[in-house]
């Protein structure tokens, strides 16, 4: 039996190096890039309006005001997209002008039009501008050069404005690790099914699938296994043929039911760890056959939940070029005191609510499915001991999205 710390170590130690590929910017939002982004133009790209307005020079109505209007006369007229013509204006003139229309030649602010009256072509102005008043700088917001996304970092939507500002059409991001998932059990019913005596629905691909899709990974759901050795190994050699991660949950305890580890040594797999000093969650099965990986997850719904939060999506973020110690915690605040009275490291289910307070969710035997659906995370308490209220905890969450 090993420690949680050396598990996951191993494990990201067996992820092969990612590879890459290049998509489309606006597929990209919580991809992993592959690379550092480079600004390639300053933003914005030329001066102009942030206003309705008319450009001008600051000079000519340094002394306008209600009682003292400047008339200046209009020369042209910028509309969005378009630019002026005209030469660089002069004293005394001015230039019809609308928010993010590039600044003429010759003017160095701009006057609201609410500051102005106008008649034909001539323009009072009822107030005074400062030089630069109203105008929005070429690279005052971006630096042709700055970093815009760091390499192993998820792209957001708001990076995905920056990137198609600066006219970056497609990025280079981490490849999504097809997942593998198997459930074995002759006691197995798909969802919906007619239950015969002894029989129990099967609940944990679909849940794994969503899980494995928030880490990035591309889910493929295979049919329930049987409890017999052949078709454990079938199934297995097929999920290997296909997919880069095999995740397989049931069959890894010590019965004379649980063909796993047996099917996978039978197809040339190498078993690295069995058994992780955490509750609940023992046993665990932890493989490689050549470059892929074999996450066998104990059958129990909850056990299987957790130990893929601790242990397979960091693996499938890995895999992307990722951290995945960013990508699966957040510290929250306990509002309720968490006890473990046994001689394990106990990951207690909890519920982080949108204020940051953390609460036990209902029953934490590993059997008990009731409270799953308000849970949205695990604590880790240490054997024989509480994590006070009060207490800052770190709370590895089911349900965030790469960021
Ligand atoms: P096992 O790890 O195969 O010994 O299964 C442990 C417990 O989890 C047993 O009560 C199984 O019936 C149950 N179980 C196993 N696989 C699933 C599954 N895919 N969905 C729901 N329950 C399961
Ligand atoms: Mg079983």
């Amino acid at each position: 039996m090993i420690e949680l710390e050396e598990a996951i170590e191993r494990v990201l130690g067996a992820v092969s190096e990612s590879s890459s590929e290049e998509i489309r910017l606006a597929d990209a939002v919580g991809r992993i890039s592959a690379e550092a982004i480079v600004s390639p133009a300053s933003l914005p790209r030329f001066d102009n309006s942030a206003m309705d307005g008319y450009a001008l020079r600051a000079a000519d109505v340094r002394d306008a005001g209600p009682a003292s209007p400047v008339s200046l006369r209009m020369v042209g007229r910028v509309p969005a997209g378009g630019v002026h013509v005209g030469d660089a204006i002069e004293s005394g003139q001015c230039v019809r002008i609308f928010t993010g229309s590039p600044l003429p030649a010759g003017a160095d602010a701009v006057i609201m039009q609410e500051d102005t009256l106008v008649d034909g072509d001539r323009i009072d102005c009822r107030d005074s501008v400062k030089p630069w008043e109203n105008v929005r700088l070429a690279g005052e917001d971006v630096k042709r050069g700055a970093e815009l996304v760091k390499a192993g970092a998820a792209i957001t939507a708001g990076g995905l404005a920056v990137l198609a500002a600066v006219g970056v059409g497609g990025v280079k991001v981490g490849r999504r690790p097809k997942v593998a998932l198997l459930a074995t059990g002759d006691e197995l019913r798909e969802a919906g099914e007619e239950l015969p005596p002894g029989a129990i629905h099967e609940s944990n691909r679909a849940t794994l699938a969503e899980l494995v899709r928030r880490s990035g990974g591309e889910p493929l759901e295979y049919p329930i296994v049987p409890d017999r050795l052949d078709a454990t190994t079938s199934a297995l050699k097929q999920a290997f043929d296909e997919c880069d991660f095999v995740i397989t949950s049931g069959g890894v305890s010590v019965g004379e039911l649980d063909f796993v580890k047996e099917a996978f040594e039978k197809l040339g797999g190498s078993m690295d760890f069995w058994k992780v000093r955490v509750k609940p969650g023992k046993p665990f099965v932890f493989g490689q056959l050549g470059k892929k990986l074999l996450f066998g997850l104990p059958g129990n719904p909850v056990s299987a939940m957790v130990t893929f939060l601790l242990l397979a999506r960091p693996a499938i973020i890995r895999f992307q070029g990722g951290s995945p110690e960013r990508q699966s915690s957040m510290v929250g605040i306990l509002g309720e005191s968490l006890l473990n009275r046994g001689d394990r490291r106990h990951f207690m289910r909890v519920r982080m609510d949108d204020e940051g307070t953390v609460r036990p969710a209902g029953m934490q035997a590993s059997h008990a499915l009731g409270a799953l659906a308000d849970a949205n995370g695990v604590v880790d308490v240490p054997p024989s001991s509480t994590r006070e209220a009060g207490e800052k905890v770190r709370v590895f969450r089911w349900d965030l999205e790469l960021r």
